[in-house]
Protein backbone atom coordinates (compact mmCIF):
# COMPACT_ATOMS: atom_id res chain seq x y z
CA UNK A 1 0.00 0.00 0.00
CA UNK A 2 1.41 3.61 -0.60
CA UNK A 3 2.74 5.14 2.33
CA UNK A 4 0.94 8.68 1.91
CA UNK A 5 1.01 10.96 -0.89
CA UNK A 6 3.62 11.57 -3.26
CA UNK A 7 7.13 13.49 -2.25
CA UNK A 8 5.73 16.60 -4.22
CA UNK A 9 2.60 16.64 -2.24
CA UNK A 10 3.75 18.16 1.14
CA UNK A 11 7.49 19.26 2.31
CA UNK A 12 10.15 16.39 3.26
CA UNK A 13 13.31 17.52 4.99
CA UNK A 14 16.76 16.51 2.93
CA UNK A 15 18.62 14.21 4.39
CA UNK A 16 21.56 15.79 5.86
CA UNK A 17 19.12 18.27 7.46
CA UNK A 18 17.71 15.31 9.20
CA UNK A 19 20.83 14.02 10.20
CA UNK A 20 22.49 16.69 11.76
CA UNK A 21 19.61 18.22 13.47
CA UNK A 22 17.87 14.87 14.77
CA UNK A 23 21.59 13.36 15.83
CA UNK A 24 21.04 13.02 19.67
CA UNK A 25 24.79 13.49 20.45
CA UNK A 26 25.15 16.90 18.62
CA UNK A 27 24.19 20.00 19.87
CA UNK A 28 22.18 22.25 16.94
CA UNK A 29 20.41 25.46 17.22
CA UNK A 30 17.84 24.95 15.52
CA UNK A 31 14.55 22.93 16.60
CA UNK A 32 12.66 20.68 13.82
CA UNK A 33 9.45 19.69 14.54
CA UNK A 34 7.71 16.87 12.57
CA UNK A 35 4.27 15.76 13.00
CA UNK A 36 1.28 13.42 11.62
CA UNK A 37 -2.48 13.43 12.72
CA UNK A 38 -4.71 10.31 13.09
CA UNK A 39 -8.49 9.89 13.41
CA UNK A 40 -9.74 7.76 16.68
CA UNK A 41 -12.75 6.02 15.37
CA UNK A 42 -13.31 3.34 18.02
CA UNK A 43 -9.70 0.95 18.12
CA UNK A 44 -8.64 2.37 14.74
CA UNK A 45 -6.25 5.06 13.79
CA UNK A 46 -6.68 6.57 10.59
CA UNK A 47 -3.87 8.30 8.88
CA UNK A 48 -4.74 12.09 7.92
CA UNK A 49 -2.05 12.59 5.20
CA UNK A 50 -3.21 16.38 4.98
CA UNK A 51 -2.05 16.86 8.30
CA UNK A 52 1.88 15.54 7.87
CA UNK A 53 5.00 17.80 7.53
CA UNK A 54 7.84 19.70 9.75
CA UNK A 55 8.38 22.91 10.90
CA UNK A 56 11.30 24.12 12.44
CA UNK A 57 11.91 27.18 14.75
CA UNK A 58 12.30 30.86 12.70
CA UNK A 59 14.00 34.06 13.76
CA UNK A 60 17.25 33.12 15.79
CA UNK A 61 19.67 33.97 12.88
CA UNK A 62 17.59 36.31 11.07
CA UNK A 63 17.76 38.66 14.09
CA UNK A 64 13.67 38.91 13.99
CA UNK A 65 11.49 38.18 16.79
CA UNK A 66 12.29 34.66 17.92
CA UNK A 67 9.87 31.88 17.28
CA UNK A 68 9.61 28.33 18.87
CA UNK A 69 9.03 25.56 16.91
CA UNK A 70 5.64 24.38 18.67
CA UNK A 71 4.28 27.80 18.73
CA UNK A 72 4.67 27.71 15.22
CA UNK A 73 2.87 24.26 15.16
CA UNK A 74 0.16 25.30 16.93
CA UNK A 75 -0.56 28.29 15.23
CA UNK A 76 -0.69 25.32 12.21
CA UNK A 77 -2.77 23.30 14.44
CA UNK A 78 -5.01 26.36 15.11
CA UNK A 79 -5.96 26.46 11.49
CA UNK A 80 -6.42 23.37 10.66
CA UNK A 81 -10.00 23.64 12.95
CA UNK A 82 -10.31 19.88 13.95
CA UNK A 83 -13.72 18.64 14.46
CA UNK A 84 -14.67 19.16 18.16
CA UNK A 85 -16.92 16.29 17.40
CA UNK A 86 -14.09 13.47 16.70
CA UNK A 87 -11.23 12.52 18.10
CA UNK A 88 -8.07 12.79 16.91
CA UNK A 89 -4.22 11.62 17.86
CA UNK A 90 -1.52 14.25 16.99
CA UNK A 91 2.12 12.54 17.22
CA UNK A 92 5.47 15.33 17.26
CA UNK A 93 8.59 14.12 16.79
CA UNK A 94 10.84 17.12 17.74
CA UNK A 95 14.70 17.42 17.75
CA UNK A 96 14.47 19.18 21.42
CA UNK A 97 11.84 18.54 24.20
CA UNK A 98 10.04 21.72 24.66
CA UNK A 99 10.71 24.58 26.39
CA UNK A 100 8.94 25.70 29.63
CA UNK A 101 7.13 28.26 27.93
CA UNK A 102 6.34 26.21 24.58
CA UNK A 103 5.03 23.38 27.68
CA UNK A 104 2.79 25.80 28.91
CA UNK A 105 1.54 26.99 25.35
CA UNK A 106 0.97 23.24 24.42
CA UNK A 107 -0.84 22.22 27.76
CA UNK A 108 -3.23 24.98 26.86
CA UNK A 109 -4.06 23.69 23.68
CA UNK A 110 -4.65 20.63 25.33
CA UNK A 111 -6.72 22.04 27.75
CA UNK A 112 -8.75 23.38 25.19
CA UNK A 113 -8.93 20.72 22.95
CA UNK A 114 -10.25 17.67 24.66
CA UNK A 115 -10.76 15.84 21.37
CA UNK A 116 -6.79 15.73 20.83
CA UNK A 117 -4.70 13.18 21.95
CA UNK A 118 -0.92 14.65 21.84
CA UNK A 119 2.40 12.25 21.96
CA UNK A 120 5.67 14.08 21.94
CA UNK A 121 9.28 12.16 20.81
CA UNK A 122 12.13 13.98 21.71
CA UNK A 123 15.44 13.69 20.19
CA UNK A 124 17.30 15.21 23.10
CA UNK A 125 16.32 17.14 26.25
CA UNK A 126 16.42 20.97 26.28
CA UNK A 127 17.37 21.84 29.74
CA UNK A 128 18.90 25.30 28.93
CA UNK A 129 15.82 27.05 30.46
CA UNK A 130 15.32 26.92 33.91
CA UNK A 131 11.99 24.96 34.79
CA UNK A 132 12.43 22.88 31.66
CA UNK A 133 11.90 19.60 34.34
CA UNK A 134 8.47 21.12 35.45
CA UNK A 135 7.38 22.21 31.78
CA UNK A 136 8.00 18.63 30.95
CA UNK A 137 6.21 16.81 33.85
CA UNK A 138 2.42 19.49 33.18
CA UNK A 139 2.82 18.05 30.12
CA UNK A 140 2.36 14.68 31.09
CA UNK A 141 0.03 16.18 33.77
CA UNK A 142 -2.06 17.20 31.10
CA UNK A 143 -2.35 14.07 29.18
CA UNK A 144 0.27 14.31 26.97
CA UNK A 145 2.68 11.07 26.15
CA UNK A 146 5.96 12.56 26.66
CA UNK A 147 9.01 9.83 25.72
CA UNK A 148 12.81 9.59 24.05
CA UNK A 149 13.02 9.01 20.04
CA UNK A 150 14.45 5.46 20.00
CA UNK A 151 16.04 4.04 17.00
CA UNK A 152 12.33 3.14 16.01
CA UNK A 153 10.98 7.03 15.80
CA UNK A 154 14.46 7.78 13.96
CA UNK A 155 13.63 4.95 11.39
CA UNK A 156 10.02 6.31 11.22
CA UNK A 157 10.96 9.79 10.36
CA UNK A 158 13.42 9.18 7.82
CA UNK A 159 11.27 6.99 6.06
CA UNK A 160 8.16 8.99 6.54
CA UNK A 161 9.57 13.03 6.83
CA UNK A 162 13.17 12.55 4.64
CA UNK A 163 12.86 13.38 1.23
CA UNK A 164 15.41 10.34 -0.40
CA UNK A 165 15.99 11.50 -3.96
CA UNK A 166 18.35 9.29 -5.20
CA UNK A 167 16.94 6.08 -4.06
CA UNK A 168 13.12 5.93 -2.40
CA UNK A 169 14.63 2.54 -0.64
CA UNK A 170 17.66 4.56 1.61
CA UNK A 171 17.65 2.68 4.87
CA UNK A 172 18.31 5.03 8.08
CA UNK A 173 22.14 5.32 8.53
CA UNK A 174 22.23 4.82 12.91
CA UNK A 175 25.25 7.15 13.87
CA UNK A 176 27.48 5.83 16.26
CA UNK A 177 25.98 5.70 20.40
CA UNK A 178 22.58 6.21 18.97
CA UNK A 179 20.77 3.60 21.14
CA UNK A 180 23.10 4.06 24.23
CA UNK A 181 22.49 7.97 24.02
CA UNK A 182 18.65 7.12 23.94
CA UNK A 183 18.80 5.34 26.66
CA UNK A 184 20.68 7.51 28.32
CA UNK A 185 18.03 10.11 27.81
CA UNK A 186 14.82 7.86 28.27
CA UNK A 187 16.64 7.20 31.73
CA UNK A 188 17.29 10.82 32.37
CA UNK A 189 13.90 11.86 31.14
CA UNK A 190 11.55 8.71 33.48
CA UNK A 191 13.75 10.90 36.47
CA UNK A 192 12.17 13.67 35.38
CA UNK A 193 8.67 12.92 34.80
CA UNK A 194 8.25 10.48 38.26
CA UNK A 195 7.22 12.68 41.58
CA UNK A 196 10.22 14.74 42.36
CA UNK A 197 11.30 12.68 45.73
CA UNK A 198 13.75 11.22 43.10
CA UNK A 199 15.14 14.33 42.12
CA UNK A 200 15.69 15.46 45.80
CA UNK A 201 16.75 11.81 46.96
CA UNK A 202 19.37 11.43 44.52
CA UNK A 203 21.73 14.02 45.70
CA UNK A 204 21.67 13.67 49.28
CA UNK A 205 22.44 9.84 48.73
CA UNK A 206 25.38 10.46 46.46
CA UNK A 207 26.30 13.03 49.59
CA UNK A 208 25.71 10.33 51.78
CA UNK A 209 28.06 8.00 49.66
CA UNK A 210 30.28 10.34 49.38
CA UNK A 211 30.45 11.25 53.64
CA UNK A 212 30.33 7.40 53.95
CA UNK A 213 32.91 6.88 51.52
CA UNK A 214 35.35 9.82 53.23
CA UNK A 215 34.49 8.16 57.03
CA UNK A 216 35.28 4.77 55.64
CA UNK A 217 38.77 6.05 54.22
CA UNK A 218 39.59 8.13 57.37
CA UNK A 219 38.97 4.87 59.36
CA UNK A 220 40.94 2.45 57.04
CA UNK A 221 44.06 5.55 57.30
CA UNK A 222 43.71 5.08 61.17
CA UNK A 223 43.52 1.98 60.88
CA UNK A 224 46.77 1.54 58.79
CA UNK A 225 48.78 3.97 61.42
CA UNK A 226 47.84 1.67 64.52
CA UNK A 227 49.06 -1.45 62.66
CA UNK A 228 52.12 0.96 61.90
CA UNK A 229 55.22 0.06 63.55
CA UNK A 230 55.91 2.76 66.15
ZN1 LIG B 1 10.04 26.85 23.31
Amino acid sequence: MAAGPAPEARSLMDEQTFLDNFNNLKYPRKTYLCYEVELLVGENHIPLDDYKGFVHNEGFDMGLERCHAELIFLERMASWNLDTELRYRITVFISWSPCPECADELVKFLRENRHVNLRIFAARIYDWYQGYEAGLRALKAAGAEVAMMTLHEFEYCWNNFVDHQQDEDTPFPPWDNLVARSEELSQRLEGILQPSVLVFCWPSQVSVTAAHSDIMSQASRAWEKRRDPP
